[in-house]
């Protein structure tokens, strides 16, 4: 393996990823900074059975943080020695730091990243909040969404089981009132409604009721692009005026990230802007 940076982010496919360039955005905003003399970034592929290696060979070369992508979250989430509290809720790793002798501290940034995106557009605090999904995005956001003392949170999917199990996993804790449901029995409007399904990657509309979105809603679509997601157009079309898609998540869990490696807390705005006007 050629020279490696001391920061990578490791997925399976990787080309497309646009991590290296908010971090070096990001590196650029403190480029007085001599702790950052040494921070560079780049992708990193890894084989599909090959995470753990590639992982090994990126600490012997001197890594030091790593960010971890699909399909990876899970084995990272099962290796790292030590996890943040979000990690552990989350069951899933994006974000590793080297803590010498092949050891990792794990963290999941996604949860905290959503969440500072949907604050710079409204509170979370008191709202009436629909997650649409129950697969590991969902999972990941569960436990930032409760920490801001949202009303109620409504947990819909198609296999209604596995909003189920996300349900009894994070009721316990929580006296926020947890519920769920399938897509076509929502009962009720609610005032943040967050789709973390996959369903957008396939360009199709989930079978949810206009009558879900309150009137001053906030529409988030996890899924990002060029074009306004499938979610988005519903929900536009359900007179939602407050539509809001991925990009800024992914921005806000890189901040997070900078942030654990770095001590540095990045500008995001500036940054989401720039991405922006690539798209
Ligand atoms: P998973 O495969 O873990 O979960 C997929 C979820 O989508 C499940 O709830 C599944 O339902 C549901 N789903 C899939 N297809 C359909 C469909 N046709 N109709 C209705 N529901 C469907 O994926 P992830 O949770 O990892 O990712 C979900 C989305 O979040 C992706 O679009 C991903 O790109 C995005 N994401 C964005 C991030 C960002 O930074 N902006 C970060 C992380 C994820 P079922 O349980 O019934 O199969």
């Amino acid at each position: 393996m050629s020279q490696l940076p001391s920061h990578v982010v490791i997925g399976h496919p990787i080309a497309h990823s646009k991590s290296p360039i908010i971090h070096a955005a990001f590196a650029a905003q403190f480029s007085a900074e001599p702790a950052l003399a040494s921070f560079e970034y780049d992708r990193l592929l890894a084989p599909l059975d090959g995470f753990a290696t590639s992982l090994q060979q990126f600490a012997a070369q001197g890594g030091q943080g790593a960010n971890v992508t699909v399909p990876f979250k899970e084995e990272a989430f099962a290796l790292a020695s030590e996890l943040t509290p979000r990690a552990k809720a989350a069951g899933a790793v994006n974000t590793l730091q080297y803590l010498g002798g092949n050891r990792w501290l794990g963290d999941n940034t996604d949860g905290a990243g959503l969440v500072a995106d949907i604050l710079r557009h409204i509170s979370i605090r008191g709202r009436r909040i629909l997650l649409l999904g129950a697969g590991g995005a969902a999972r990941g956001v569960i436990l930032p969404l409760l920490e801001q003392q949202p009303h109620s949170l409504t947990i819909a999917n198609r296999t209604l089981a596995k909003a189920e199990a996300l349900q009894a996993h994070f009721q316990p804790t929580s006296a926020i009132a947890i519920a769920v449901s399938t897509f076509t029995e929502l009962v009720g409007e609610f005032d943040l409604i967050i789709n973390a399904t996959s369903a957008s990657l396939g360009g199709e509309r989930l079978p949810i009721a206009p009558t879900v979105f309150a009137p001053n809603a906030l529409a988030y679509d996890m899924m990002y692009g060029k074009e306004e997601t499938p979610f988005l157009a519903q929900a536009r079309e359900a007179g939602v005026a407050q539509r809001v898609d991925g990009l800024g998540m992914l921005v806000g869990q890189a901040a997070e990230a900078f942030a654990l490696w770095t001590g540095l807390r990045p500008d995001v705005a500036p940054v989401l802007a720039q991405l922006r006007k690539m798209a």
